[in-house]
């Protein structure tokens, strides 16, 4: 049967890669997107596009009037932890606020589920143990800050509106599309991996590796990099296991590679150096944030691109496709 889900952010990283696995398996997915960091040329010509800002409280209404809808994904946000530490209340205003109304206004047209891009940046984490989803959370800047509060939005809409939720605290989400429709596309990109890939190919200047002093094993901060399209598929699984009740995943490989590591693999995979220079630690960084995926892979996950490799390949591949990003 085919359902219908309201995407926020669907024209962004992350959310374009779901629209695309509801749209595969035959599902209808309207996004609602400012495009302010996503991009039109991410959704497909088939997928409704509405655009409008979570800050307009009116248009938000409109949109969920135009239920019923079987569930809403949200993954419109701010996300860069940096940034966050320059702007903490511009974070919390946009992410949370435009958050909690968002959440408000499902609770108002009853929508029965609703699933959040939250992130590992909820953890403060030192040693290389993974991180369970009950560990404590102690965010370590205002954009985990930001999710967090989301999500106790979402424990009192369930607790007293009982409307269900997934939470879903992706590690590092890396990777481009397999099939080669969707990619990486941040402006201004922050994130390691397209940033190696491009000073690889030449196309920016060298990497700043950001801080090599972390008690870690090179020194350099250790992530857990998880493929766009393997966190789709949790998505999925995550709408199905909602009907158990409210479900807190996190979400990665279980494995953890320093920055150094994922150069070295961006050179494996290009067969071309990557020019870098170490500077000082980055503010907001966590030494290490390594996923404990356990309750996901029990309800059935099961990561296809879990190599390290595999994932840098699937992102050189659109880059090198796209050398100016969707403009192309
Ligand atoms: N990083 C870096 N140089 C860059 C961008 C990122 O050294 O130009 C490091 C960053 O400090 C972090 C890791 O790479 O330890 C992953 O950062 P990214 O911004 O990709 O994701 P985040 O972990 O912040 O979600």
């Amino acid at each position: 049967m085919s359902r219908r889900f309201l995407v926020t952010g669907g024209a962004g990283y992350v959310g374009s890669h779901l629209v695309a696995a509801l749209r595969d398996r035959g599902d209808t997915a309207v996004v609602l997107d400012n495009l302010s960091i996503g991009h039109h040329q991410a959704v497909p010509d088939d997928v409704q596009l509405i655009e409008a800002d979570l800050g307009d409280a009116a248009a938000v209404d409109a949109v969920l009037a135009q239920g019923p809808w079987d569930a809403v994904f949200h993954f419109a946000a701010l996300s860069q932890v940096g940034e966050s530490m320059r702007e903490p209340l511009r974070y919390l205003m946009e992410n949370a606020g435009n958050g909690i109304r968002l959440v408000d206004a499902c609770v108002r047209h009853g929508v029965g589920r609703f699933v959040l891009s939250s992130t590992a940046a909820l953890f403060d984490a030192t040693g290389d143990a993974s991180i369970p989803a009950d560990a404590p959370i102690d965010p370590q800047s205002a954009y985990g800050e930001s999710k967090w509060i989301i999500e106790r939005a979402l424990h009192w809409a369930s607790q007293v509106h009982g409307m269900r939720h997934a939470c879903l605290r992706y590690f590092n989400a890396a990777g481009a599309d397999p099939q080669g429709r969707l990619g990486e596309d941040h402006r201004p990109e922050t994130h390691l991996m397209p940033l190696a890939i491009d000073a690889a190919l030449g196309r920016r200047p060298p990497l700043t590796v950001f801080g090599s002093d972390y008690p870690t094993r090179d020194g350099t901060c250790v992530r857990d990099y998880i493929h766009v399209t393997d966190l789709a598929a949790a998505h999925l699984l995550a709408f199905d296991a909602m009907v158990e009740g409210d479900v807190y995943w996190n979400l990665g490989n279980g494995a953890g590679y320093s920055v150094m590591e994922v150069l070295l693999a961006v050179e494996r995979v290009s067969g071309r150096p990557v020019p870098h220079r170490v500077s000082e630690r980055r503010s907001g960084d966590a030494a290490s944030l390594v996923a404990s995926a356990e309750p996901a892979l029990k309800a059935g996950w099961q990561p296809k691109y879990a190599g390290l490799d595999d994932i840098v390949r699937t992102a050189f591949l659109w880059r090198q496709a796209h050398p100016t990003g969707y403009d192309n």
